[in-house]
């Protein structure tokens, strides 16, 4: 008998219909002799009707009242499915996120799990009992209630598996796995049949939605193993381990990206020593993530610096560096928005020179304009302008040779 950590996502739990599809999922499970635990998500865009009702309010909600209000969402689905379990004569019991034991650290909006005290997990499944739990939640030192950032339900499940040493966890989701793309955008998007943990990553913090990238994070510090696949279609999904063992002559496995990318120049800085450290540190403080770093030194002993962040922290970003200007000591700001990063991930990369001057090529024949570069030692991202982005995904799809992935 093994045990299996089985996670539904919001789609996939988004009606009654779907809440006894589900049902069924786990029902055959436990049919193969496992025990179960299940972790859901709330039902279909109910955390975003919950952000919107709260916005209606208040433009800057309280975010312990934040969380409060997002968290009702994976109980009404944890209820619900334990009540569709029950009638199928599954015995099945629901549990919160504090219920199940998960302690997070004190941060409301995106707190980090801390522990998991298994315990009362663990006798429910010594009875016999499926356990269905809440994801995205948590609970502090002191009792206050937390989330653990959009998408967190993923990172619960796979917490859950790693805490509980199962043999697998499955994230039951709206598409059949992983892609080479997002196959919404791009007609020729594969399925890949396996990912490497370290590639998984980098496609996670680079836009591909399909996990969120703490999930994998856990995985690949507890060796979880994990398979992402369909809650509809009864096919084998994509399976994220050590080493991605299929398609193994791809330099490049996945191509993902994302928009509303802004680049922020801040000319003429007296380049003193710590001019560079003082800026990032400001921003920092404002909690603004900045993520690719461009800086050069003029002739006359200056610096340009050029980064990119998030287009929605851009004014913020501009009021701190204006606010801060004299010691800062710049001369000039600049901005660019409308952008958009588009990344190329594949561990092959490691051992095969010259991937990045094969995107840059493609990138140039099609005349799409590379305006900052990143890389890593499995990855190559682009900045580029944004009416650009989904050209530059579909060349670089088709010269990387991605459309021919059979599986
Ligand atoms: N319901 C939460 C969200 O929509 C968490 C999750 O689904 O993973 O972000
Ligand atoms: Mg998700």
């Amino acid at each position: 008998m093994g045990l299996i950590v089985q996670k539904f996502g919001g789609t996939s739990v988004g009606s009654i219909d779907r809440i006894l599809n589900v049902a069924e999922c786990v029902k055959e499970e436990i049919e193969r002799g496992n025990q179960v635990v299940v972790v859901v998500s709330a039902m279909g865009k109910t955390t975003d009707q919950l952000v919107n009702m709260a916005k209606e309010l208040s433009t800057q909600p309280n975010k312990r009242e934040m969380d409060m209000l997002l968290t009702t969402g994976e109980q009404v689905t944890i209820s619900l499915l334990s009540i569709a379990l029950n009638e199928k004569g599954l015995e099945a019991v629901s549990y919160t996120g504090w219920q199940a034991g998960i302690v997070t650290e004190p941060i409301h909006g995106n707190a980090r799990i801390a522990k998991i005290n298994t315990e009362a997990i663990k006798e429910q499944l010594q009875l016999g009992k499926i356990v269905v739990v809440a994801g995205f939640q948590g609970v502090t030192d002191t009792g206050e209630i937390t989330t653990l950032g959009r998408g967190g339900s993923d990172t619960t499940a796979v917490a859950l598996a790693a805490a509980l040493k199962a043999d697998k966890c499955d994230i039951y989701t709206d598409v059949t796995g992983v892609f080479t793309t997002d196959p919404r955008y791009v007609k020729t998007a594969r399925k890949l049949l396996s990912v490497s943990y370290d590639e998984m990553l980098e496609l996670a913090n680079l836009g591909a939605g399909v996990l969120h990238p703490r999930a994998v994070e856990f995985a690949k510090n507890y060796h979880v193993r994990l398979e992402v696949r369909s809650s509809m279609e009864k096919i084998s999904g994509t399976v994220i381990e050590e080493e991605a063992t299929m398609e193994q002559n791809l330099v490049v496995r996945g191509i993902a990206f994302e928009n509303e990318i802004t680049k922020v120049t801040v000319l003429g800085l007296t380049n003193s020593l710590t001019s560079l450290s003082t800026i990032f540190t400001t921003l920092a403080q404002n909690h603004i993530n900045v993520d690719i770093i461009i800086q050069n030194t003029t002739e006359s002993g200056t610096a340009n610096l050029s980064f990119s962040i998030q287009t929605d922290d851009w004014i913020e970003t501009l009021n701190v560096l204006e606010l801060n200007k004299g010691e800062l000591g710049y001369e000039q700001l600049d901005a660019e928005n409308k952008l958009a990063k588009v990344s190329i991930v594949g561990s092959g990369m490691i051992s095969n020179p010259g991937v990045a001057a094969k995107m840059f090529a493609v990138l140039a024949e099609n005349n799409i304009q590379v305006k900052m570069v990143s890389t890593s030692e499995i990855k190559v991202s682009a900045v580029v302008e944004e009416k650009n982005m989904h050209k530059a995904v579909e060349v670089l799809h088709e010269a990387f040779e991605l459309s021919k992935v059979t599986n």
